[in-house]
């Protein structure tokens, strides 16, 4: 597999420090519960969390799409939902990256049904140019190009989430 690297640790620790600093403003005086959707934003959750000057709960969701590895196909489902009620509470949904859009759109709507306080997104990366659905994510790490990316959580059948570092995949 032929990579390159694009983000550095470095330069993913300070990111994360200043939306640590950016949510626990927002959020300040609000018991957050936060969501990751597996498996893809453990990592970026666990330093997230730790970067949080607020004390919040966690919870997890997974979902699957049809179709290829690389991304979603349209087909989205539930293999796992959360298991706190979210009624009147604060969300905040972490995921790894948004791409077509359709997996972050089925599940915020899956969670709106449940009627929130208020419901947001914090994705790790973001491929603007690709979306199939309009999806604005509410805070946002890193925007990048159309190529497909590993390490720091994401993956590629399995290989490359223990990367500290994130690499575009030239080959796959
Ligand atoms: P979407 O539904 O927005 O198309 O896709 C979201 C999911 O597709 C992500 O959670 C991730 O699992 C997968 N995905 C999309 N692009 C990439 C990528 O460049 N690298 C990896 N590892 N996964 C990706």
């Amino acid at each position: 597999m032929n990579k390159q690297i694009l983000i550095s640790k470095d330069a993913i620790d300070r990111r994360v420090g200043e939306l640590g600093e950016q949510i626990s403003r927002d959020y300040a005086n609000s018991e957050l519960i936060v969501v990751g959707v597996l498996k893809g934003a453990f990592i970026f959750m666990a330093d997230l969390i730790r970067a949080l000057r607020i004390p919040c709960r966690v919870d997890f969701a997974r979902l699957a799409s049809y179709g290829s590895g690389a991304s979603s196909s349209g087909k989205v489902v539930m293999t796992k939902d959360i298991e706190t009620s979210i009624k009147g509470r604060d969300i905040l949904i972490v995921e790894d990256i948004v791409d077509t859009g359709l997996t972050l759109k089925f599940l915020v709507d899956w969670f709106l049904e449940r009627n929130p306080r208020s419901l947001k997104v914090c994705a790790f990366l973001d491929k603007r140019g690709r979306r199939k659905v309009p999806f604005e994510a509410d805070y946002v790490g890193f925007t990048v190009d159309d190529a497909f990316v590993i390490g720091y959580g994401l993956d590629f059948n399995e290989k490359g989430r223990f990367l500290p570092d994130v690499y575009r995949v030239d080959e796959l």
